[in-house]
């Protein structure tokens, strides 16, 4: 499960796309999952088994921290080619 999320109050100001494993919602009003574990593209891991609470209210569509926007945005371009070719365009 990919997200946009401030996982933790240090990741700074930061919009991170956030990749959360195995991810189980334990209250889904304050937004608290357990998790095996959790990293953001841009390489900050949390180790886990964990709980942990998302900070996604208002996320954005797209994250701003520039390090997950340089990673992801070729890898999307790879996959939507993968996805053309899969289907014979
Ligand atoms: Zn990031």
């Amino acid at each position: 499960m990919r997200i946009v999320a401030k996982l933790l109050e240090d990741f700074s100001e930061d919009w991170h796309w956030v990749e959360l494993e195995n991810p189980q919602e334990i209250d889904p009003d304050e937004r608290v999952f357990k998790i095996d574990s959790a990293e953001t593209l841009c390489g900050i891991l949390l180790s886990g088994p964990t709980r942990t609470r998302l900070h996604d209210t208002g996320a954005p569509a797209q994250p701003d921290c520039p390090s997950c926007l340089q990673i992801v945005k070729p890898l999307s371009a790879e996959l939507i080619q993968d996805i053309s070719e899969a289907l014979g365009d």
